[in-house]
C-alpha cells in the first residue's frame, strides 16, 4: 500500500436523517447493533455514531431544533450525505494555513464538537461542493 503523503484519515461520513431510530434501520439490516448517541447542543443536533472496521465511522445527524442547519438541509435536499470528516493532527496549524491560502472556512477557529474533538468546517464553496469537517481528538 502506498504511504499517505499527509497524516490525514477519514474519520466519518455525516449523514442527515429525519430521526436516529429510523435512520439506523438500514445499518441494523447490515448487522450493526450499536448506535452510540450524543447530543451536541452547540450544533443543535443529536448524533449517532456507527463504528466501521477501518477506524472510520458513520455519523447519523438528527436536528434537535427547527433552526438547526440539519433541519434546513433536510428541508432543502432531503436525507442523505451531509459532510465528510477528516481526522487531522494539528487542526490549529491547518486551519491557519487554509485561511492564509484563501480557502473559505466556516470556522476560522476550531470549536468543540462531538466525541471530545475540536472541529472546523471548510465551506463547500472552496471544496467543489463537499462540506468538509476537520477534526482533532483531544486528550
Ligand atoms: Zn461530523
Amino acid at each position: 500500500m502506498a504511504h499517505p503523503e499527509v497524516d490525514i484519515e477519514l474519520d466519518h461520513i455525516g449523514i442527515a436523517v429525519e430521526n436516529l431510530g429510523s435512520g439506523f434501520e438500514i445499518y441494523k439490516a447490515l448487522g450493526f447493533t450499536t448506535l452510540e448517541t450524543e447530543e451536541v447542543p452547540s450544533e443543535k443536533v443529536k448524533v449517532g455514531f456507527i463504528h466501521l472496521g477501518n477506524r472510520a465511522n458513520l455519523e447519523l445527524l438528527e436536528a434537535t431544533t427547527q433552526d438547526s442547519t440539519i433541519r434546513k438541509f433536510l428541508e432543502k435536499r432531503g436525507p442523505g450525505i451531509h459532510h465528510i470528516c477528516l481526522r487531522v493532527k494539528d487542526i490549529d496549524g491547518l486551519v491557519r494555513r487554509l485561511a492564509d491560502a484563501g480557502v473559505r472556512m466556516i470556522h476560522t477557529e476550531p470549536k468543540m464538537g462531538a466525541h471530545n474533538c475540536r472541529v472546523a468546517f471548510v465551506h463547500p464553496a472552496s471544496t467543489g461542493g463537499v462540506l468538509i469537517e476537520l477534526s482533532q481528538k483531544m486528550g
